[in-house]
């Protein structure tokens, strides 16, 4: 019984593993867009008006006014930006 139980666990923690390893080696692939978007260039640094920080562009939160695009840190500075 114990033995069975064991084993169970073994089992479901092998599978688990598997599990986290097809995940990484998928998101490896799909992180990846090589012909999706050639304007956005990946390590890009974007200035965040408010506070002054330069941020990746992937990362930046974005607002658009007057067609013109602004990048922010965080929700905070895109919410000072918004009330100023
Ligand atoms: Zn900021």
């Amino acid at each position: 019984m114990v033995v069975a139980l064991f084993r169970l666990v073994l089992f479901v923690f092998i599978a688990y593993v598997a599990f986290l390893f097809v995940r990484i080696f998928l998101g490896l692939k799909r992180g990846r867009p090589r012909s999706q978007a050639p304007r956005q260039v990946q390590g890009v640094m974007v200035k965040d008006e408010i506070c002054g920080t330069y941020i990746p562009r992937e990362e930046a939160l974005t607002e658009i006014r007057d067609g013109a695009e602004h990048h922010f840190c965080s929700e905070e500075c895109r919410r000072k930006f918004k009330k100023g």
